[in-house]
This record gives structure tokens, sequence and C-alpha cells, in this order.
């Protein structure tokens, strides 16, 4: 397979750069005109505000919010929204670009978005964090709409935080809106199977790609970085298809275990402990950084970006690499892990499950109809293995890496739209 040099190796990449330098890459071999470039790499509107909330002890604070549309060619803008300290607009542009490739790799009709608060969500109470959420949903009441902007959870967000956000909505508007977000809790209108929607896509994703190298589940090991929404539901689900958990690891530090962890314990024990791994016994604790190079044949890195660098894509052993995480990978790292040989199932596709299903709740929020869990899930894996195959064939046609050619059949959807509608 052929592959393209990436821009000269810097100290310190940012996600922003590594997607670009992505998309340059598959928007090259597409040849992609001058104007549809201009127009598919810009963000469409990047919005910034400052919220002041007042916190339990009286004070007022004042937290930096974002959202950025990416594009809005295929349909109303789609992405989550993230309270984490480490946000920035850089790093939510990266991400709402991301969205709109990974709608279109997975042919949904939603163009890209992404929200994100600086904040570190676990040292605030509920009711700080609610009053923080309803005063970014005001912040937001023209930019969201079911039908203009739709969020979703992202780190540190989930169900809670989308009722806030489709109340105060709702509220603005004087009647019940619940197809503003996805994510919600079931009796608002949440979706069966949402929940553990991104980490089956993980597993559905893994599994075609061990079919493809004839790896065998019941005789492979695996690792999983981050233990929240997509890192507990892949690894149970994996565990589940055979495959042998040997680590898991969270914001406090990484767990091994020789026999196996016990990943239903580990998710008990999670639960029970304020949702950290701190203390777990099923496992000798390890760094984070070991758990990335140990000795498995299948890593999926479900935590944050650009965990997978020039400084450790050397050491990784893992034969398939999943990314349930969006960009863990930084493109520097891409060219040592292709030259390794290591298969990587890239992030638009293999945590697509998410967004897909987000798609079937704003679908039933529309028909006012509620779908069986089956239903969700034989749609999810069906969407899932489509469009893996639509990559895999690209990787194929254009002698490329798994990762630039699901950025041409997402960069050729967006464009072949964009040209259609022309511009307006
Ligand atoms: P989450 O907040 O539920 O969980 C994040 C997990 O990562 C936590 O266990 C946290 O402790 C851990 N973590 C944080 N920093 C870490 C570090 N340095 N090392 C190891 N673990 C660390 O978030 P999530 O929703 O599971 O999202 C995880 C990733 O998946 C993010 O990149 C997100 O953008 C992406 N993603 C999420 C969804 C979704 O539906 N939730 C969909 C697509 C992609």
């Amino acid at each position: 397979m052929a592959y393209i040099e990436p821009a000269p190796i810097k100290d310190k990449e940012n996600p922003f750069e590594s997607m670009m330098f992505r998309f340059h890459a598959a928007a090259e071999i597409l040849g992609l005109d001058d104007e549809t470039y201009e127009v598919l790499k810009s963000p469409s509107k990047q919005i910034i505000v400052n919220l002041p909330i007042t916190m339990d002890d009286g004070k007022k604070v004042v937290f930096e919010g974002y959202r950025v549309i990416h594009s809005d060619t295929l349909g109303p803008s789609k992405g989550g929204i993230r309270y984490d300290m480490g946000v920035t607009l850089d790093e939510v542009k990266a991400l709402a670009a991301w969205m709109t490739w990974k709608c279109a790799v997975v042919d949904i009709p939603y163009g890209g978005a992404k929200g994100g608060i600086r904040c570190n969500p676990r040292e605030m109470s509920r009711g700080e964090l609610e009053r923080l959420t309803r005063a970014y949903t005001g912040a937001m009441y023209d930019t969201f709409g079911p039908d203009q902007d739709i969020p979703a959870p992202d780190m540190g967000t989930g169900p809670q935080e989308m009722a806030w956000l489709m109340d105060e909505y709702s509220k603005a508007h004087g009647k019940t809106i619940n197809g503003v977000v996805t994510g919600k809790p079931l009796v608002l209108g949440g979706s069966l199977g949402r929940v553990e929607a991104t980490g089956r896509g993980v597993m559905v994703s893994a599994l075609v790609a061990m079919e493809k190298l004839k790896m065998n589940p019941a005789h492979s090991t695996c690792a999983v970085q981050g233990f929240g929404n997509v890192g507990n539901h892949a690894a149970v689900l994996l565990e589940d298809r055979g495959l042998k958990i040997l680590g898991i690891s969270d914001h406090t530090g990484a767990y091994w275990n020789d026999n196996g962890i016990d990943i239903r314990k580990a998710i008990r024990y999670r639960e029970a402990n304020n949702f950290t791994l701190e203390g777990f016994d099923g496992g000798e604790k390890i760094s984070n950084e070991e758990l990335l190079i140990s000795e498995v044949d299948v890593l999926v890195p479900a935590a944050k970006e650009d965990v997978i660098t020039i400084e450790n894509a050397e050491k990784i052993k893992a034969k398939l690499i999943v990314e349930g995480a969006n960009g863990p990978t930084s493109a520097n790292a891409d060219k040592i892990i292709y030259e390794k040989g290591i298969q990587v199932v890239p992030d638009i596709l293999a945590n697509a499950g998410g967004v897909t299903v987000s798609y079937f709740e704003w679908v039933q929020n529309r028909l006012g109809y509620k779908w069986t869990r089956e239903r969700v899930n034989r749609r999810s894996d069906r969407i899932l293995k489509e469009a893996f195959e639509k990559v895999f064939q690209a990787t194929i046609d254009y002698n490329v890496s798994m990762r630039i050619a699901s950025y041409i059949v997402a960069i050729r959807k967006v464009a072949d739209t964009y040209n259609l509608r022309g511009c307006y």
C-alpha cells in the first residue's frame, strides 16, 4: 500500500493539524478542485461564549464555552459537547470537522459540529453542572435546533446534561422539543441502545477487521484505554465475543491481569466508586503509557486524542488498533504505525456507532415512536459493516491506509453533495 509523507515532524502536533493533514492527503488523491477544498476545510461558524456561573460557595466563576459548526452540507449539524479542562477552540474545530467526515462515512444526513466548555466536571457539584449546562444552552438558543444543530454527549457529559439542555431549550420555545438533542435519558425520548452504541460500533468494527486479518477473537487479547462510556461498553462487548481483555485504564491509572480482567466486575466497581477505577483490585496497577505499549493483539484507545504519538508509536505491539476515541493517533504517528504493519480502524469509522444511533434517536423523536433495542442494534450494525466495506474497498481502489481511505469516502460524499447543491 502506498503512503503519503506526512508534514514535517514537529515537537507537538495539535488535533486540528492532524485532521488537516489527513484531509489534505485525501483531497489531493481525490483531485479536489481549489474551490471545494477551501469550502470543505473551513468551519462555517465558530462561537465563543463566556458563561458566568454562581458556584455553591456563592462566588461567580466565568467559564469559556465553544460551539463550532464545521459543515451543514449534508443536513443539520451534529456533534457532542465536551466538558474538560483541556478544551480549546482548536480542539473543538478538529472535533467538529471529524463529525462532518464521520457522518459522511456512515452515510447519515448530518453535517458536523462540536461544542465544549473548559471546566472540570469531576470537581463540580450537580447544581453547578446544571447551571453551567443551562447557561451554555441559553447562549446557543439561536444555534441549536432539531433542523439546525443537534448536540449530544461527549467526554465529561452524559444523559443528565442532555436532559437539562432539552429542558432549557424547550422552555425558551414554549413546548417540548426533544429532537434538539440526542443521548437523552430513555424517559425523555432517548433511544434504546444509545448508551452502548459507540462501544458496540467499536466491537462491530473490531470483529470485521479481525475477520479480514484472519484473527480469531477467541484466541485474541485486548487492552482498552479509557473506561468511560465508550471504553467500558467496548470492553464488555469484546469480552462477550471471546476476546481476553488483559488491561483497562482510566485517568487514575491502568490495571493489568494476565488471566484477563473481569470486565463486569470492573464496571460494578467503577459505578460504586464515583465513576473511577482508582483502587480496583482485579488487576495489577501499571501506567497508562505501559498499557498502550503492552503485549496484546488488539488495542482500543477510548479516552482522548493524541495518546499514540511519535513518542510511543514505535513501541506499540498490537496488530490491530480500533480507535474508540476521536483522534487518539497523531498524523505523524500514523506513518510509524503504518510502516510497522499495524492495521488501524480509524476513529471516524470505528466510533461512528454513537452518531448512528443518535440519528436513530432523532428519527424516533420526529416519528413520535420508539424502536426496539433489536431494531436499533440490527440497523446500526448493518450501517457500520457497510461503511467498513466501503472504506476497505477504497484502500484497494486508491492503494492507501484505512485512515486515508475513510477520509476519501467522506470527502467524496460531502464534495459531491456540495457541488450538486451549488453555493447558496
Ligand atoms: P467519558 O468521559 O465517558 O470517558 C472518558 C474515559 O477516559 C474516562 O474513563 C476517563 O477516566 C478516561 N481518561 C481520561 N484521560 C485519560 C488518560 N489520560 N488516560 C487514560 N484514560 C483517561 O468519555 P467517552 O464518551 O467515553 O469518550 C471517550 C472518547 O470517545 C472521546 O475521544 C470522545 O470524543 C470519543 N467518542 C465518544 C462518543 C460517545 O458516544 N460517548 C462517540 C464517539 C466518540
